[in-house]
């Protein structure tokens, strides 16, 4: 056994709670850890979903196989094993998926879309063929040109009461569809959002279903073109497209009518409220950061941590013997407060995830009272949790020294793949504004007419007492600075105005410290959520004085990175500033002996991270010289390019050097 192996084995075995116990909780419960780990290995052993490492595969190689395996999975896999819509094992499925797929806008946007925007009838049609590959739609919103101002698109659907058909077209370059996920090779339909007019006047955004490649030669159709949009800064997997319609023509009934409907005679027929389609787009908002940022985030703490585990570089006491990284206060205070914020936003987006369900359930009811609420909470949530956990990933990956920045460290390309969520589902700006609009309108109300998440804004704000690092306390810190906050904010909104600009003016004059209120806001809610959380679960002392330490870290380390702001507003003084800077230390120095239990309980297999420096048995020398040696540059002892074009140059230097060596 090497060193470093060793040296994670006497980690595990200093580790003072119950690393399964952990993962039980982490999973929601035992079954659910069952549950996960059947689909997990069902996945993992399967020999066709096995593939080389993606850092010695070329672009064009990772989107083929992982078309290759998506298509394999979605076709052969999940109903083999009873994997189906609705299902506990599906919940779990996307956990276990290899670590590049395909057809995640076909599967994750469109169907949910489909589902929502389109009739009975269209999704009876629409729907079977969808699950079943036999068509591969994309969702088209983005263009060249507009992204998050949604009435800036430029694409239109004209229709033709002759032919009783839409003509949709991109009237300039900067129209053209650009991003959409599958689009560029893979999808054969479209579900394009374009501008609806109907006999020379305008209704605004509208979804229509666009084929846009042949049913049997899958070549684009006459009037598209479609094609990849080229390499970006990670998704090298997936073949983000763009789209570029002239004339396309398309029949009646192929806009998504649940909603609203043109008649054959041109009439136009709103069904239900434009609110009704937020409702249904807030669906892919809450179930994003989860799988996208935060498990993100939790692989990169695996890797960081077990690697600063076996990492030895310099002496703590001179003298003494070389020690691990991770015994280093500072590589403590970089990485613990990670796995922190793992921690405090799965549990804060649970809560998030069951207050939308019951949305859902009420919505189908037709009550939509707690749309605002849902929306506002779970926008400010994607942006704040997505750009947590891309600061978080990059801060583990540059904890890795020079082996981080290496491809086989599994860590630039976890980075890769969370920092666009910071963009993709709502840019974070645009949606921390939208909450802030929610926020300074609840600022305005009665208690009685409020939801309980945003009463403390106009009720009456307490005074911390006792142990000042309390977890009741520090919630009461964080409501404080959030309700402060919004007031602050509002109140700059209210000056601006009565200086005379105009309301959208003063809008953008007071952007700074909305934006800063609504971070505020939902930091508030996520301490509140997961120290409410650590509070209720059930589960033994050792594994809940973790969870309280990792809570307490939490709160901690965010008040110590701004405390400027509790200062400026009153709630913290410098003395209880000092003491929460060491309470922060201390309790680094705490959660230290048990870091890599913490980490190994998220139960992360070798190949769901492809990491050399993550693996479990802390192997990472031995597995970066093997991925070295697979690089594809290493194929031949002698690559042709130095020996073409170096090569004259260094026989002048043999003939100097054995020429002098012969002189000798
Ligand atoms: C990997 C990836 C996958 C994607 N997949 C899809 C897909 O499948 N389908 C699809 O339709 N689209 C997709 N997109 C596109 C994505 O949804 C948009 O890029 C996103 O909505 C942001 O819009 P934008 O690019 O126009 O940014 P812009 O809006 O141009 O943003 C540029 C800057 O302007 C700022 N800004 C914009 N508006 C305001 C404002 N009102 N106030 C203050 N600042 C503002 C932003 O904060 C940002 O800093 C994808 C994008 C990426 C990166």
């Amino acid at each position: 056994m090497s060193i470093e192996s060793n040296l994670l084995k006497k980690e595990r075995q200093n580790v003072t709670f119950s690393v399964e116990e952990l993962t039980n909780v982490w999973d929601g419960g035992k079954e659910d850890t069952e549950i996960r780990r059947k689909v997990v290995k069902v996945f993992g052993d399967d020999p066709v979903l096995k593939s080389p490492p993606i850092c010695t595969m070329t672009r064009e190689e990772r989107y083929t196989e992982a078309t290759r395996k998506c298509v394999y999975i979605f076709r052969n896999m999940l109903q083999k094993n009873g994997i189906y819509p609705g299902s506990k094992e599906f919940e779990h499925f996307w956990n276990a998926m290899p670590i590049e797929y395909t057809l995640l806008i076909h599967m994750g946007a469109f169907i949910p879309c489909i589902m929502s925007f389109g009739s009975e009838e269209q999704v009876a049609k629409w729907l079977p063929l969808s699950a079943n590959l036999n068509i591969i739609c994309t969702y088209a919103q983005t263009e060249l040109g507009h992204g998050s101002f949604l009435r800036g698109l430029e694409t239109e659907a004209t229709f033709d009461r002759e032919t009783q058909e839409f003509v949709i077209n991109c009237p300039k370059v900067s129209s053209m569809k650009w991003w959409p996920g599958d689009m560029g090779l893979n999808a054969n339909h479209a579900l394009v959002m374009a501008n609806l007019i109907v006999g020379g006047k305008k209704y605004g955004m509208h979804p229509f279903m666009v084929q846009i490649r042949d049913l049997s030669t899958h070549m684009p159709l006459p009037g598209v073109t479609v094609g990849d949009i080229g390499s970006k800064m990670g998704f090298e997997a997936i073949d983000n497209g763009f789209l570029y319609m002239k004339n396309v023509r398309i029949p009646r009934e192929n806009l998504l009518n649940k909603n609203s409907e043109v008649k054959p005679d041109g009439t136009y027929v709103k069904k239900a409220s434009d609110r009704l389609m937020y409702g249904s787009m807030v669906n892919l908002r809450v179930n994003l950061p989860k799988s996208q940022a935060i498990d993100v985030l939790a692989k990169a703490c695996t890797i960081a941590i077990r690697y600063s585990a076996v990492r030895r570089q310099g002496l703590l006491n001179p003298g003494g013997a070389e020690v691990a990284v991770l015994d280093y206060t500072l590589q403590q205070h970089k990485l613990i407060p990670q796995l922190a914020t793992v921690y405090a936003t799965k549990f804060a987006g649970e809560g998030i995830i069951k207050k939308h369900q019951a949305f859902l359930q009420n919505m189908a009811k037709g009550n939509i009272s707690d749309l605002a609420e849902i929306h506002a909470l779970s926008a400010s949530f994607k942006a704040s949790v997505s750009e947590q956990c891309t600061e978080g990933v990059e801060v583990c990956r540059r904890a890795c020294g020079g082996h981080g920045y290496s491809q086989a460290s599994g860590l630039p390309h976890l980075l890769s793949k969370v920092t666009p969520t910071c963009t993709y589902e709502g840019e974070n700006t645009v949606l921390y504004l939208q909450t802030a609009r929610y926020l300074v309108k609840c600022a305005k109300e009665k208690a009685a007419d409020l939801p309980e998440s945003i009463l403390f804004l106009v009720q009456p704000i307490q005074n911390a007492r006792g142990n000042i690092t309390s977890l009741d306390n520090l919630a009461l810190y964080f409501k404080n600075r959030a309700a402060l906050c919004v007031q602050a904010a509002s109140k700059k909104v209210n000056q601006m105005s009565n200086k005379g600009l105009a309301m959208h003016e003063a809008w953008d004059k007071s952007s700074v410290q909305l934006v800063h209120a609504t971070k505020a806001y939902v930091i508030q809610y996520i301490f509140d959520a997961f120290a409410s959380f650590v509070k209720e679960v059930k589960c033994s002392k050792s594994v809940k004085e973790i969870l309280e330490d990792l809570c307490c870290l939490y709160g901690l380390h965010y008040i110590n990175n701004c405390s400027g702001d509790f200062l400026k507003l009153g709630i913290l003084t410098a003395h209880h500033c000092n003491i929460a800077e060491e309470a922060e230390i201390a309790l680094l120095e705490k959660l230290r002996p048990n870091a890599v239990g913490i980490v190994d309980a998220f139960d992360f297999t070798d190949s769901s991270m492809e990491s050399c420096l993550g693996a479990y048995d802390g192997n990472v020398y031995e597995r970066l010289f093997d991925m070295a040696k697979l690089s594809p540059l290493n194929k031949e002892p002698v690559h042709q390019a130095s020996y073409k074009y170096l090569r004259p140059y260094l026989l002048e230097g043999r003939d100097i050097l054995e020429g002098a060596k012969s002189k000798l």
